[in-house]
């Protein structure tokens, strides 16, 4: 299997907390990985570590064979690669739904007008958000705004997407149109790396389930294993609390 994304012996301090603690596994191309774990475990942290919206404190963070945490690397290059979904959107209000999904590829990518545009357009098709191109985020609802965030990440044309709990803003409601898009990228051979609560989800849609604890993987493998026959204390405590 291809590797994109390798974490080796990766930690996190913030002053002398450890947040986490030698950190490894890796994502293969075209896979779907799921990231669980009880609230302040570490997750979005590893997440950011990731796309280096924080430094890691050690480890490495190996993206197609290469270690983007060396000084040579081009972090903004790299950053291109990955597309990132938050649980707030992080849409710009002052733009209307098409120019969000522009502004990357224009400024970042160096994307020609009409090009951004087409595969904006394309993208939101995907997400069913094509008939909204004119709309600003204040009148969408929480499930369309974080469609169009997909969307927006999508037109980048990123090599793997990393959602931090994405559905975790919103209405009961709307968790619904969220998860099926997603379902339709995972369907689809993306490569993907999802924070999640939402456990039938993540057992339906992952080759592979990561369990996290105070800042350390308890527990990884296939969602029949993690999920329905843990191994470890700690993940049958969390399922517990969870399910
Ligand atoms: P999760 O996403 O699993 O809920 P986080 O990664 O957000 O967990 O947080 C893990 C721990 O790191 C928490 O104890 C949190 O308070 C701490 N933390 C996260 N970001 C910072 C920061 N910028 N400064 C200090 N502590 C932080
Ligand atoms: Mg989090």
């Amino acid at each position: 299997m291809e590797k994109v994304i390798e974490i080796k012996h990766l930690n996190k301090s913030f002053g002398n907390h450890e947040v986490l603690r030698d950190v490894n596994f890796t994502v293969n191309k075209g896979e779907v990985v799921c990231l669980i774990g009880s609230s302040g475990s570490g997750k979005s942290t590893l997440l950011r570590c990731i796309n280096l919206l924080e430094t890691p404190t050690g480890g490495e963070i190996i993206y197609n064979g290469e270690n983007i945490l060396n000084d040579k690397h081009d972090v903004r290059k790299y950053r291109t690669h990955l597309g990132m979904v938050f649980q707030q959107f992080n849409l710009f209000n002052n733009h209307n739904v098409l120019k969000n999904c522009m502004v990357g590829q224009l400024k970042v990518l160096k994307r020609s007008k009409e090009a951004a545009k087409q595969n904006a357009l394309k993208y939101l098709k995907t997400v069913g958000m094509d008939k909204y191109v004119n709309a600003k985020p204040k009148q969408l609802s929480g499930g369309q705004k974080q469609r169009v965030a997909i969307a927006r990440a999508l037109a980048m044309d990123p090599e793997v997407m990393l959602f931090d709990e994405p559905t975790s803003a919103l209405d009961p409601e709307m968790v619904g149109e969220v998860l099926k898009v997603m379902r339709q990228l995972a369907d689809e051979g993306n490569t993907m790396l999802i924070v999640t609560h939402e456990m039938e989800f993540a057992r339906e849609v992952s080759d592979r389930i990561v369990f996290m604890d105070k800042g350390v993987i308890v527990e990884e493998g296939p969602p029949e294993q993690v999920l329905v026959n843990p191994q470890q204390e700690r993940t049958k405590e969390f399922l517990k609390r969870t399910l």
